[in-house]
């Protein structure tokens, strides 16, 4: 946990809090820094937004804000461009020059076939921003117009990442005012980890005494665990304060909703968990559940996941993660089971099973056939998951796909699922914005577990 509070930070009798200085320096957390991100409207050195555009001239499809940023930025961008500009030579000048007769759909697939095409001329996968080039370019935001020529392009006043045609104002759709928000708010926070790193919001460490009603959403939850908290001011910690409480808070919420009431030792299964999202940040599972529900001595999360992969990460260090004095001194604590490279439904089969009291699916996707290594496992991981009779919570991106998993959840069951709640928003969702690709042309902008339905 955190050893300090943020200034101003008020306590009242009924908090206790952490006041073990001394011993910070054992304390190991486990977390991701940032990777690279591409905006193309942005430098792709510094990430200042462009004003003076210096592009490229080989590819087109990668900016700089001045000479000097693209003369740095040369030896990293040579691969990519290259084949970039070998594609563009077949397709007539352009990657994407025919991209204005073509449907949503299909322009979605002609940068999915491009990337793959990229990978196999490279002969290497592509990182994730060298992907981002090639799915998220400087493109006219018109479906009917997605024109290409960089210098007939200007941006939204105000949030500066979507381009439209400068001589057709109305080629910047009406529906953008509605995401426009989330696009600044995504560009600062990429542009604020590129400048100071990690954005780590202090953790709150007030624990409840008595049997306590969790508030209605995230921000009534954070404003009673803060008070009166810095964190709360500045918005790029904020938005990422949500994403790291949303998968505990979310967890929680669910259970409750269930119209049951934790018992003493409480196991949660995190089924197709990622490290990056579930497993950041693993104190956030003391603090915003041990924490809020005094009902629990021991909570055990499994993290089972064929993406999972902890082989950078001692175990022993996981097992270090240390509780705040105050649990403690309570013999209150948090375990953490890393079933790696597994399915669910093998993890099912094995002597190390532990029955569940609740099953989460963060954001799994589970109506998509596509599965893992394009195997289509969650028939199998479905029937697994039902198996346990206990309260199973899934999650979704958009509200588009959440009633899709429910059915497919309900679809490929043995038995009869009790719906205890339809998909719905999720009042406990992030507010951490991320790209969409998949159904961009309706939800530009996702939210991890920003949609919601429980079944048991
Ligand atoms: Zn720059
Ligand atoms: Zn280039
Ligand atoms: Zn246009
Ligand atoms: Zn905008
Ligand atoms: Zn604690």
């Amino acid at each position: 946990m955190p050893k300090t509070l943020p200034a101003g930070t008020e306590t009242t009798e009924e908090d206790e809090l952490e006041e073990d200085f001394d011993e910070e320096e054992e304390s190991i957390e486990y977390k991701f820094t940032p990777r690279p991100v591409f905006l193309a409207t942005n430098c792709q050195v510094c990430k200042s937004p462009l004003r003076n555009l210096v592009q490229c001239e080989s590819c087109r499809m990668v900016s700089y804000c001045n000479e000097e940023h693209r003369r740095s930025d040369a030896a990293g961008h040579k691969d990519l461009c290259s084949v970039i500009m070998e594609i563009a030579k077949r397709r007539g000048g352009h990657i994407y020059n025919m991209a204005h007769k073509l449907t949503d759909e299909e322009y979605r697939n002609l940068r999915v076939y491009t990337l793959n095409q990229s990978e196999q001329m490279l002969k290497r996968p592509l990182q994730a921003f060298e992907r981002e080039v090639l799915l998220f370019p400087r493109t006219c935001c018109s479906p009917s117009c997605r024109e290409w020529r960089q210098d007939l392009l200007t941006e939204c006043k105000d949030c500066r990442q979507v381009s439209y045609c400068e001589a057709h104002p109305d080629h910047l759709l009406p529906s953008h005012d509605q995401w426009c928000k989330a696009f600044f708010l995504f560009q600062k926070l990429i542009l604020r980890q590129k400048i100071l790193g990690r954005i780590e919001p202090v953790l709150p460490v007030r624990i409840v005494g008595k049997s306590f009603q969790l508030p209605p959403n995230i921000d009534e939850v954070i404003k009673f665990l803060y008070k009166n908290s810095s964190a709360l001011r500045d918005e790029c910690a904020y938005a990422t304060l949500t994403q790291i409480a949303t998968a505990p808070l979310t967890a929680l919420h669910g259970y409750m909703q269930a119209g049951l009431r934790p018992s003493e030792t409480f196991t949660i299964h995190l089924v197709g968990a990622e490290l990056q999202f579930e497993g950041d940040t693993l104190d956030k599972w003391e603090a915003f559940f041990l924490h809020i529900v005094p009902e629990i001595t021991e909570l055990r999360l499994v993290f089972v996941g064929p993406e999972l992969n902890v082989e950078n990460l001692p175990i022993d260090i996981i097992s270090r993660i240390r509780m705040c004095r105050s649990c403690r001194l309570r013999c209150r604590v948090v375990k953490f089971d890393f079933q790696c490279r597994r399915f669910y439904h093998d993890y099912r089969q094995d002597q190390c099973y532990s029955q569940p009291n609740l099953i989460c699916f963060f954001n799994p996707g589970l109506h998509r056939s596509t599965g893992f290594g394009s195997l289509d496992t969650w028939p199998k991981t479905i029937i697994a998951a039902t198996d346990a009779h206990c309260p199973i919570l899934v999650t979704a991106y958009t509200e588009y796909e959440s009633p899709l998993d429910l059915a497919r959840l309900q679809k490929e069951a043995k038995r009869p699922l009790e719906v205890i709640q339809e998909p719905t928003h999720n009042p406990f969702a992030s507010q951490r914005p991320d790209r969409n690709f998949i159904s961009q042309e309706i939800e530009p902008m996702i939210f991890k577990n920003y949609f919601y339905f429980m079944v048991k």
